[in-house]
């Protein structure tokens, strides 16, 4: 639970070391330790039963393991603090994450506006368990604003954002959406990955409901799998209940693991930032492409709203080439010395994908010529991967046929 709403207010930097951390419950230990346990004895009957009363009340007494302990408190009561929001709860992945949020909310019957840039397994998801259970989905272009209005039914329950998308980069002019569904009496939730929990405010913006993918920045160094989702007050039980009753749970070593990463988040992230930005620039120059899709670089799509609403930009980005083939652009990839090929981000080493996903898309026009390439820039020298790129993209100029 978020404990300092607005009692004391701390700078960013400082609330990623303190939030969530309760020393004087560990006899001193600057970090929480990992309650592995599934039983939790009781005194009495009526000490048990009390203890379930509280938990009940959100009171972060131990009841039974699925149902939390101080190793997954440090981390849910961090987030929720620093996302701005009441309470948080967490999960097994990301992709665990947005399924509990999306099947609290939405009952047989009920109308789901989905961005059209969201994460695949996401639409997955939707098409398939929550068609199956009588939701249905209208996918809307990302880049809507307020003309969501015309989209919006009588049972229109959840309006669901990701900014910017994880492929294409746009980004959502989420305040504008988030006045609308509201008007209409719709939810909005947003999965809020890329910026973290530092550089987007979800709960300043009209979000009610917040999802991280831990997995890639809290975590940050590409060895745990886990998700949280964060909520208003007003929606925290409904969340909560739906939670427990999926028996969603996380195990306590991956829980420490994260809590352990997010203390060094705002560090990583700046320099994750700065480096993006300085390799966006440069690639901006490169005669190979076409245009870069990095909302914190100026000129690039989205620029305006991302200088508007967020306070900083993380390390995905991706980057429009000129019309080369595929065959090409895979010489480019498989031949990088430091950018490994891989699913995810959000780790301190550097990835690189080809985006390949006009074919998913349904509702918004393609908006680029050449094929797409995403990054992730890691910790590494910047000049050392820009001379990897630099390698990389003579080997697609270079490519015969
Ligand atoms: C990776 C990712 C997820 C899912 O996270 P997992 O922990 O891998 O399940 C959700 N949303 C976005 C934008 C992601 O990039």
């Amino acid at each position: 639970m978020n404990n300092n709403p607005d009692s004391v207010i701390l700078r960013e930097d400082t609330k990623v070391v303190v939030s969530g951390r309760d020393s004087k419950s560990f006899g001193g230990m600057v970090n929480p330790p990992v309650y592995h346990g599934s039983t939790v004895l009781a005194e009495s009957v009526a000490e048990y039963n009390t203890r379930h009363d509280s938990r009940l009340n959100d009171e972060q007494v131990m009841v039974y393991g699925t149902m939390g302990n101080p190793t997954g408190w440090a981390l849910e009561n961090a987030i929720a603090e620093l996302e701005g929001g009441y309470n948080c709860a967490t999960y097994s992945s990301g992709l665990a994450a947005i399924a509990v949020a999306l099947m609290a909310f939405l009952k047989s019957g009920d109308h789901l506006l989905m961005t059209d840039s969201t994460y695949a397994p996401t639409r997955r998801f939707c098409d398939s368990v929550l068609k199956r259970f009588g939701v249905e989905t209208t996918y809307y272009d990302p880049l809507i604003g307020a003309e969501i209005k015309s989209l919006l039914r009588p049972n229109t329950a959840v309006v669901f954002t990701e900014s910017p998308g994880s492929h294409t980069f746009e980004v959502q002019d989420i305040p504008s959406i988030a006045e609308v569904a509201h008007q209409h009496g719709a939810i909005v939730q947003m999965d809020n990955t890329w910026a973290s929990p530092l550089y987007f405010k979800p709960f300043e913006h009209g979000v009610d409901i917040s999802i991280q993918a831990v997995t890639k920045y809290i975590v940050g160094h590409s060895d745990v799998l886990l998700g949280s989702v964060t909520t208003t007050k007003e929606h925290w039980k409904t969340l909560r209940d739906c939670t427990w009753h999926f028996g969603q749970c996380v195990a306590p070593d991956d829980l420490y693991l994260a809590q352990r990463g997010l203390r060094t988040m705002a560090v990583r992230l700046r320099q994750h930032h700065k480096s993006s930005l300085k390799i966006a620039e440069w690639l901006s120059n490169r005669a190979e492409v076409r245009q870069v899709l990095y909302p914190a670089l100026p000129g690039a799509p989205g620029h305006e709203i991302w200088k508007r609403d967020f306070l900083g930009a993380s390390g995905l980005f991706g980057v429009e080439l000129k019309p080369f083939s595929q065959k090409a652009v895979e010489k480019m990839i498989d031949e990088m010395r430091l950018f490994g090929i891989g699913s995810s981000w959000g780790g301190y080493e550097s990835l690189m994908l080809p985006s390949n996903v006009r074919d998913i898309r349904t509702a918004s026009p393609w908006r680029f010529e050449g094929p797409l390439l995403r990054l992730h820039i890691g910790l590494e020298d910047v000049d050392d991967l820009k001379d990897d790129l630099k390698d990389g993209l003579e080997r697609i100029r270079n490519f015969g046929g």
